[in-house]
């Protein structure tokens, strides 16, 4: 049943609340890539004092306690859940309890990068520019292949050396086609915050690749939310600072909305196909993240989207305008993450515009797929390892 437009959010871009938290988390996000959120020095970026600025002024009106300064803003950001801030926001726009920088990292967490691409002026936080050049550019060249090869490249391996910067454009018979250019503006030497300083070592995480980083507590951190539910930080390949010309790491809006999200749809085509259907990854130059063809002749595109705000999401969810026909449009999202949020349909479901996909778990699509093709009930091979790593 789709709501009345009248009974929709509408007041969400007019909201205060709302365009300070954008403010809020644009300037925590630029600050990560620029000083850091730890040493802060003056002038500040003038998305800072913006963000300053902004909630100096709420606090006022709210006849709240301000920040009085920028250390202050970020400690707000660190340790005072959203919730807590001076603010008036939308019904169910926050979830309580949580923060904008990591506590023990200080890095802008993934709710911190869905605010900041909420923004109206926020491409240069999203994946969008890069991505739409590696599409343009392997168009324009007829190469499917490269941007297929880029899409796994950004997947399975976010951290490169130099060496590898310099000599992968070439390797597998070009098979990077027209992007060798493009690797060296999206991979960015490695932030020494990554660095383990005493022997001079950057370690992967043994489950997305991207670097771990050291916490103040001597322990190792992984900016992927699944990675860090498990019970330990699993350790993988260590970089040493200065072999093969230095570590090079993924700029983070590609390791947040391009290689987190293609580990999960890399794993979910892998069990569409082996429950029966027929599926094309990034069709089209990525005009959306696959294509499911049923035996029955049915199209699916199928986008996995695995944010934390489904105020957020909901507000984004259209459905792709370009790329191969499809009879239904689907967002995914993790089952594990629809059974820690309980809300979390209905809160998408009152933010989404009327034409919007369907929302459905991983697991209720793979049953869906598997009932379709009549491959029988999902569970003999639920043991599978693959699987244990994020999918159901
Ligand atoms: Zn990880």
């Amino acid at each position: 049943m789709h709501h009345d437009q009248a009974v929709r959010p509408v007041s969400w871009p007019e909201s205060e609340g709302i365009r300070l938290l954008r403010s809020v988390a644009t300037a925590m996000v630029r600050l990560s890539e620029t000083t850091g959120t730890e040493s802060l020095s003056r002038p500040y970026p003038e998305e800072a004092q913006q963000a300053l600025n902004h909630t100096v002024l709420a606090c006022l009106l709210l006849k709240a306690q301000p920040p009085v300064s920028l250390p202050e803003l970020v400690a707000w950001a660190t340790h005072r859940p959203l919730n807590d801030w001076p603010l008036t926001v939308p019904a169910d726009a926050i979830r309580p309890g949580s923060l904008l920088l990591d506590e023990a990292t200080r890095q802008p967490t993934q709710l911190c990068y869905e605010w900041a691409v909420d923004a109206e002026d926020s491409a240069a936080l999203s994946e969008q520019p890069f991505m739409s050049t590696a599409s343009t550019r392997c168009r324009e060249e007829e190469h499917s292949e490269a941007y297929q090869a880029f899409r796994c490249l950004l997947i399975r391996r976010p951290v490169l050396t130099h060496r590898d910067l310099v000599t992968l454009p070439s390797a597998d018979d070009g098979a990077l086609g027209p992007l060798g250019e493009l690797l060296h503006e999206i991979y960015q030497p490695a932030p020494a915050a990554y660095l383990q300083r005493k022997r001079r070592i950057y370690t992967a995480c043994g489950r997305c690749r991207t670097l771990l980083q050291p916490t103040t507590k001597g322990g190792m951190w992984c900016e992927r939310q699944t990675c860090r539910n498990r019970d330990s930080v699993r350790m993988g390949r260590e970089y040493r600072a200065d072999d093969d010309g230095g570590v090079h790491l993924l700029i983070r809006p590609l390791r947040q909305w391009v290689s987190a999200p293609g580990i999960l749809e890399e794993r979910l085509a892998r069990r569409l196909v082996r429950s029966g259907a027929d599926v094309e990854l990034w069709p089209d130059y990525g005009a959306y993240s696959m294509r499911v063809r049923l035996p029955d002749g049915t199209t699916l595109a199928v986008e996995h989207k695995d944010w934390t705000s489904p105020a957020l999401l909901g507000r984004r969810a259209t459905q792709p305008l370009s790329g191969p026909h499809y009879d239904r449009c689907v967002w995914v999202l993790p089952a594990a993450r629809l059974r820690e949020q309980r809300r979390f349909r209905a809160i998408f479901e009152r933010y989404r515009p009327a034409a919007s996909p369907e929302l459905m778990s991983d697991r209720e699509l793979v049953d869906s797929v598997r009932k379709a093709t009549g491959s029988g009930p999902w569970g003999e091979d639920a043991t599978d390892n693959e699987l244990t790593e994020g999918l159901f």
